[in-house]
């Protein structure tokens, strides 16, 4: 059989890491076609040496340094800020694993539905801003979603061989993320450094603060509910701090469907590479006697804000839920930068969701304009 041709844009990051691994467990299925890369130029160069891609998309800076370090006529240099649409829709691609994180993917992700590819995206803010073009582009062109982020991979799983009619509820799981035992007057005391920390998932740093702020669950639900074409109150969040069940689905004869396995990444990720066969992922089974328990509650809607307002901003759509990923991002950073306080995240994208004036159906140029507008608007706060 034909090896399928993989692109993966965030080579460098987790997911591109992850995929790499998976990659190498099973070479004879998969060829590394095109990788990509912002930052981490040096780990970009032994993937460039490992995997023999075909292209190689990175800042001018990394390309002046591979230039020097790798053959060219096997690998070729483009540019990571203006060709990856073109990488993606190449004739060659099979699957497109979308690692990178920010609204950059949103162009490429764009392109490879409209060329009909696989896509396996771990990225959420693409699907929470623009996901009714994505799907729609996605239908239209006959390409296949396959998501990675583990809870959209265990929704997927558990609708398949079901009726998507039948579905009555989603529960989505949430390990709680670093704070979940914490109370809310400590949380400005915890440096940033400690609130890095998270129990169950290694993470890159915003997610991890998206986690702690559970900003990143409501993601999820945004995000579900442009994958599974879901309504906000149809999805209901849960506590589980084990992350063992990485979400459930309810169908409407009252039974329940869980996806159940070890905090790995490498088991969603080789999913959507492999979808619809399975494959040995090489990992230790959980042990469920040692387990012994797993255990659910309610998440805490006053310590946690940010997964209401997600809610709220999922309930009224258009450009909405750009100007709160723009938001988010600007303030986060600032965070982990030392310029504003924990809860003071919050209370910032609270702010500038509040002021954003609506456009319903919005075209992607729409989307675009909306977050510029809260990326800036944000500063404004901030710098006061
Ligand atoms: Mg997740």
């Amino acid at each position: 059989m034909k090896r399928k041709n993989v692109v993966i844009l965030g080579s460098t990051g987790s997911i591109g890491i992850n995929t790499l691994k998976v990659v190498k467990r099973y070479r004879e299925k998969f060829n590394v076609y095109g990788l990509t890369a912002y930052n981490n130029h040096t780990l970009l160069e032994k993937q460039i040496k490992e995997f023999n891609p075909k292209y190689v998309a990175a800042t001018e800076r990394a390309a002046q340094y591979l230039r020097k370090r790798i053959n060219t006529r096997k690998t070729r240099i483009l540019n990571v800020d203006g060709d990856l649409e073109g990488m993606v829709s190449q004739r060659g691609v099979d699957v497109v694993v979308i690692g990178m994180r920010g609204s950059a993917a949103l162009e490429p992700f764009l392109a490879a539905a409209r060329a009909g590819k696989t896509i396996a995206p771990a990225n959420k803010e693409a699907l929470v801003v623009a996901g009714d073009i994505l799907m729609k582009a996605a239908r239209q062109n006959g390409a296949t979603i396959v998501p990675v982020d583990s809870e959209q991979s265990a929704i997927f799983q558990c609708l398949e061989g079901n009726r998507r009619e039948d579905l009555k509820r989603v529960y989505l799981t949430a390990s709680g993320g670093t704070l979940r035992d914490v109370p809310k007057a400590k949380f400005n005391k915890l440096s940033v450094k400690q609130m890095l920390k998270h129990p169950t998932w290694k993470m890159g740093d915003k997610i991890t603060i998206d986690s702690a702020t559970l900003m990143n669950k409501g993601f999820e639900v945004l995000e579900a509910q442009a994958l599974f074409n879901l309504d906000i109150k149809d999805i209901e969040v849960l506590i589980h701090p084990q992350s063992i069940i990485h979400s459930m689905i309810e169908y409407k004869d009252g039974s329940i469907m869980a996806q159940l396995g070890v905090t790995d990444m490498r088991i969603p990720i080789q999913y959507a590479l492999t979808y619809p066969e399975r494959l040995d992922v090489g990992l230790k089974q959980i042990d469920f006697c040692k387990l012994a328990k797993l255990t659910f509650e309610k998440p805490d809607m006053k310590k946690f804000p940010s997964l209401g307002l997600c809610m709220y901003v999922g309930r009224k759509g258009g450009t909405l839920p750009s100007v709160l990923n723009a938001a988010d991002e600007v303030a986060v950073e600032a965070y982990l930068n030392g310029k504003l306080k924990f809860t003071k995240i919050y209370d910032v994208v609270e702010r500038i969701v509040r002021k954003h004036k609506i456009i319903k159906k919005p075209t992607l140029k729409q989307i675009i304009a909306a977050d510029d507008w809260a990326r800036s608007e944000t500063r404004k706060v901030l710098d006061r």
